[in-house]
Order: C-alpha cells, then sequence, then structure tokens
C-alpha cells in the first residue's frame, strides 16, 4: 500500500504517506542496533477514508538489518548465549 494504491481494506484511493519517505517530517524509526546509526526508518501509509494504516520499510539493506536484529535466526532473543 504506497500513496498511489487504494486501500487494502476498503479499496478507496486515500491514502496519505507519512514519516522518511512521506510529505510529512515525523520521525517513525525502529531501533536496531545501540547507536542512532543503526536506527531504520519506517513509512507509514495511512487511509483517510477508512482509518487503515500500513507500516512499510523501504530500504533493502533496513530489512536485512531488522531480520538480523529480530529475526528467527542469529541474534534472536531466544538465544542463552
Ligand atoms: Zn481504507
Amino acid at each position: 500500500m504506497k500513496n498511489s494504491d487504494a486501500c487494502i481494506k476498503c479499496g478507496q484511493a486515500q491514502i496519505i504517506g507519512i514519516g522518511p519517505e512521506g510529505p510529512f517530517n515525523v520521525a517513525n524509526f525502529i531501533q536496531a542496533g545501540l547507536t542512532n546509526c543503526s536506527k531504520v526508518g519506517v513509512a507509514r501509509y495511512l487511509c483517510t477514508s477508512c482509518g487503515y494504516g500500513e507500516d512499510r520499510v523501504g530500504d533493502q539493506r533496513d530489512l536485512e538489518t531488522l531480520a538480523k536484529k529480530f529475526g528467527p535466526g542469529e541474534g534472536a532473543a531466544t538465544s542463552s548465549r
């Protein structure tokens, strides 16, 4: 769901983008490490017709960072080491 798409819930094409890729300068981040440099920017898309919202990370490297940090592989919260 992006600005140009229709809402997947109500079908209306009244989507606004909020976040690093949107028209508004609203800080929306996921902390993926210890430093500010490891913040991953999240774009939020919101349907102004029904209120349905969706978060999206657009950068592939950021997705890999989050997969390493929060995924089921190494670095997961279940690790006992
Ligand atoms: Zn909608």
